[in-house]
């Protein structure tokens, strides 16, 4: 059973005050993009997990491995037995911002569900996959949608558009926890610029139009993540200069996402960004796509 998951930008984020359980309530703009991790699912003797294509050297092949605790969780639930083998192919960057992990729990469940024969409905399998990670009920959805709570609490966001963006990849990532504590740390030591609320990001969705949503980008994570990693200031500012609509960092970072009037744009964007040799690698997507779905049964 094979599952495609795409990876997430937030076209905006912005983060309440730190919760007595650690995580930061959320107001975000989700959007799921045409950059993918696919996931298959076999019948096995026990539980493996084998990690293949992009940093795949990063991701842990032990039970800590998102994919691995969606597998747990699921025969928890169901009482099946979790003999299964995950081979999970990385497409999106590990550690990036773009909720690689949480695309990989999603992916699972919908391999294991179907694989298992369980029949579970999306929102049980949301349930399941919001105690994995924030962004699991989002990789699940796909397309663009507004979070709330931790970022779990979902609601479909209606638009006419199709979005060309290019993505720039970091040689190291960042830990979306280390993110979250210095942008407590910059509030503690004095006031920092919040990204109000999602209304202009909504307006330019419903609008479609990719000059209104590149003007609208927000990241509250993004001065934390820019604290952290400085040379993303060289990234953001090279977008700018080679025509990209609107750039933003992706969550918590390291990746940056620009937005482009359309393919072609995006192409001869991502060739300049290249060229201009301030990230790792780019990459080029399109948005919204759908959340995690079977695309081969063997
Ligand atoms: O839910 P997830 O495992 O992706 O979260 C990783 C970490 O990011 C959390 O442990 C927390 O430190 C931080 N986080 C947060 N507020 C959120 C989501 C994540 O503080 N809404």
């Amino acid at each position: 059973m094979t599952v495609r998951a795409p990876a997430k930008v937030n076209l905006h984020l912005s983060v309440g005050p730190l919760r007595a359980d650690g995580f930061h309530d959320l107001t975000t703009v989700f959007h799921a993009i045409s950059l993918c991790d696919e996931v298959t699912v076999t019948r096995a003797p026990g539980l493996t997990i084998r990690v293949q294509g992009e940093s795949a050297a990063e991701v842990p092949t032990d039970h800590s491995n998102l994919a691995a605790r969606a597998v747990l969780a699921l025969a928890d639930r169901t009482g099946v037995d979790p003999d299964v083998e995950v081979l999970v192919h990385k497409g999106i960057p590990v550690a990036g911002g773009c909720a690689g992990g949480s695309a990989d729990a999603a992916a699972t469940l919908v391999a294991c569900d179907a694989l298992w024969g369980l029949g579970l409905g999306r929102d049980e399998l949301a349930e399941i996959g919001a105690e994995l990670g924030s962004d699991v009920p989002f990789s699940l959805h796909g397309g663009t949608a507004l979070g709330t709570g931790r970022g779990e609490r979902l609601t479909p966001v209606l638009g006419a558009g199709q979005y060309a963006w290019v993505l720039a990849l970091a040689d190291v990532g960042l830990s979306t926890p280390d993110v979250y504590r210095e942008l407590d740390r910059q509030r503690e030591s004095g006031p920092v610029a919040v990204a109000s609320d999602p209304s202009e990001v909504l307006a330019a969705l419903r609008l479609g139009t990719p000059e209104a949503l590149g003007r609208a980008l927000s990241n509250d994570l993004q001065p934390a993540a820019m604290a952290m990693k400085p040379a993303l200031r060289k990234v953001l500012d090279s977008g700018d200069e080679l025509g990209a609509l609107g750039g933003v960092v992706s969550g918590s970072g390291p990746t940056v996402a620009f937005l482009a009037r359309d393919d072609g744009h995006a192409t001869a964007l991502a060739a300049a960004l290249s060229g201009h040799g301030v990230c790792r690698t780019v990459r080029v997507a399109d948005g919204p796509v759908p959340g995690a779905r079977v695309i081969r049964t063997l």
